[in-house]
């Protein structure tokens, strides 16, 4: 599995968020494991005795799946479900499919990546219902809008093979949201996305964007 950050370690991705930590003086510490914390010396240790030390120190524990997952007995030691990262179905089971965060599918656990799930998995189960071969439709698309702050965001959008890439979105050359860069466009468009949210999306109405990623707009 593989969370939004993951996105992050891609190189065209990394070296241009990169230098936004570096403009914000933000230092990173890259294969760190945390062994233990020492609160009266403030210093993170590693399990090869690093130490990193800290004021305020905010840390998030190991993602994992749904307790639910868990008392199934269905999931990994992560609690997530094994799934076919393609036809969305249970790998050890031939009537389970799994969308969301329960699937251990090397895509980012969003918001995003639960709705394209849910639009390439409705035509397959139809195919199911009728004893039909699944199609690999599902290819990992992501996207998501990165709050940048001083009123700009970032937005990425890729799959499984192909890593967040310059462009425009969704209009290829048009935009108006600009891929992997900064714009004031990109953070109207995520305060836009809280009304899509509630008006759209959970009122269950078509939205017109393509669950497989396009190359369209890309500059590769
Ligand atoms: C703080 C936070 C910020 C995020 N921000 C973003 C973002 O900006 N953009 C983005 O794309 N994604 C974001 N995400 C990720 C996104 O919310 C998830 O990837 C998405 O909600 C997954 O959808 P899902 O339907 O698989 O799971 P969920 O939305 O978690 O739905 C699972 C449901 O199952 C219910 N449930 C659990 N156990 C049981 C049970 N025993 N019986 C019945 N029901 C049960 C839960 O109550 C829940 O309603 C964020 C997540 C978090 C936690």
């Amino acid at each position: 599995m593989t969370p939004l950050s993951g996105a992050f370690t891609k190189p065209r991705t990394s070296q241009i968020l990169g230098g936004q930590l570096e403009e914000r003086n933000i230092q990173l510490v890259s294969d760190f494991y945390v062994e233990r914390v020492d609160s009266e010396k403030r210093v993170l240790i590693s399990y090869e005795e690093e130490e990193v030390p800290y004021d305020l120190l905010v840390t998030v524990p190991i993602h994992m799946g749904s307790e639910v997952i868990k008392r199934s007995g269905i999931g990994d030691d992560l609690n997530y479900v094994p799934t076919d990262k393609h036809t969305l179905k249970a790998k050890d089971f031939d009537n389970i499919f799994v969308l969301g965060d329960a699937t251990d599918t090397p895509a980012s656990k969003a918001g995003s990546v639960a709705h394209f799930m849910v639009d390439v998995f409705v035509p397959n189960f139809l195919r199911y219902i009728e004893g039909l071969d699944l199609l690999p439709t599902f290819d990992g698309h992501s996207n998501c809008y990165i709050e940048s702050g001083f009123g700009k965001a970032f937005l990425i959008d890729f799959n499984y093979d192909t890593e967040p890439l310059p462009g425009m979105y969704p209009l290829p050359g048009v935009g108006p949201f600009s891929l992997l860069a900064e714009s004031r466009i990109n953070h109207w468009g995520k305060l836009l996305f809280r009304w899509i949210y509630w008006h759209v999306l959970l009122k269950g109405k078509h939205l017109p964007v393509p669950a497989r990623m396009s190359m369209a707009g890309k500059w590769a």
